[in-house]
């Protein structure tokens, strides 16, 4: 059998800040995109790490939240009706007789274009799951492994596990909200910051927030909601703690994975490109933000958003060397602002 295959302009593979970003770069210059991520949705590190902490080097945003940041990158790149192919990882990729890349993902899902951007960041990640026996059970309902919406935990029992800067972090900003708030860690030292683990402290002093050193060794529930979870501690107790959300916030993998099978020229976790067109050493091949590399490399949002405009421009000249290019600025440029859907507002 025999699937379909999508044919497109260029295909992103990481829709995180960066990868959105040149959706927008190749939309003025009228390349459609299709994004495959193997996260749920679009946002990258900056929707699965720090949703909800403010950004401050964003040029023209003071502040701004991952979140808010990602919205606007969607915002923006919406009139070019980008396509996404989510909750797929970017497996295989082979050259065909006409030049264009393959892509298959891990759902067989199968596109092709002349352009190949691997924007894929850190890699794919995914949390570390905890080795609960019953944990299947209550995932979908009652276990999350990042906060993408605060409101969601107001007069929740909540139960955080973890010891590094995440779990402490979210028990401090979630503690105001919650009915209950447990802190459950393996061991009595933690990992995160001296700052944060003060402040965690305190919070516990106070009695907004209760700290326990030891290990889930149940979940208990109903159709997989969680009522309360036991706790064994490190003295031997059993408790019983009552809980609506249990957390885990026990760090991520990640790993390059397939990219690295590609037979791209790789530093480390990073591949390496050419910095004046962001190619790598195959053609029709790009890297842009976290995930590529040269001499002088920043990785920040900022820098991956300027590699993303150098890299549609010197992609599109090698994908369509018979195209009109258009360039100049969307203030003043007409066809950019009919791209834009705005030429007569
Ligand atoms: C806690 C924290 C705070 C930060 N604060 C700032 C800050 O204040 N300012 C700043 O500029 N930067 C900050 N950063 C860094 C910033 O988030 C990164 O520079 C930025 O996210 C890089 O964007 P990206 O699009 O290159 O990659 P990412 O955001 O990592 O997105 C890459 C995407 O590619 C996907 N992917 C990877 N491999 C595959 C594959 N094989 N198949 C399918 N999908 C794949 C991943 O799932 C991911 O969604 C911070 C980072 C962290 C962790």
């Amino acid at each position: 059998m025999s699937s379909k295959v999508v044919i497109t302009d260029m295909i992103i593979i990481g829709a995180g800040p960066v990868g959105l970003f040149a959706v927008f770069e190749a939309g003025l210059l009228g390349l459609k995109c299709h994004l495959v991520d193997n996260l749920d949705r679009p946002g990258g590190q900056c929707i699965e790490l720090y949703p909800e902490k403010p950004i401050y080097d964003i040029p023209s945003r003071p502040t701004v939240t991952g979140k808010q940041l990602i919205d606007d990158l969607m915002a923006q790149a919406s009139p070019f009706e980008p396509a996404f192919h989510l909750s797929q990882q970017a497996s295989s990729l082979d050259r065909q007789p006409n030049g264009n890349w393959r892509l298959t993902t891990s759902r067989g899902l199968l596109l092709e274009a002349p352009i190949i951007v691997v924007a894929a960041g850190a890699g794919s990640f995914v949390p570390k799951k905890p080795p609960y026996k019953k944990r299947d059970e209550f995932e979908e309902k009652s276990i999350d492994y990042a906060v993408y919406r605060m409101e969601k935990y107001r007069d929740k029992k909540l139960v955080i596990v973890g010891g590094g800067d995440s779990a402490l972090d979210w028990a401090i900003s979630l503690s105001p909200l919650a009915q209950s708030l447990t802190l459950v860690h393996r061991r009595e030292e933690f990992r995160g910051t001296y700052d944060t683990v003060q402040q965690v402290l305190k919070l516990q002093d106070a009695g907004k927030l209760n700290v326990l050193y030891g290990n889930i060794t149940d979940l208990v529930g109903k159709d997989g909601q969680l009522s309360h979870v036991q706790v064994t501690t490190l003295k031997g107790e059993e408790l019983k703690v009552e809980c609506d959300y249990l957390m885990p916030f026990m760090g991520l993998k990640v790993s390059l994975g397939p990219i690295t099978e590609w037979g791209l020229n790789l530093d480390k976790r990073h591949v390496n490109v050419d910095q004046a067109s962001f190619v790598t050493t195959a053609e029709g091949i790009y890297a842009i933000g976290d995930v590529c590399t040269y001499p002088g490399k920043i990785k920040l949002i900022l820098t991956g958003f300027y590699e993303a405009a150098v890299m549609v421009r010197s992609a599109f000249k090698y994908a369509f060397p018979d195209r009109k290019m258009a360039g100049g600025y969307t203030t003043t440029n007409s066809v950019f602002q009919e791209r834009l859907g705005i030429a007569d507002k």
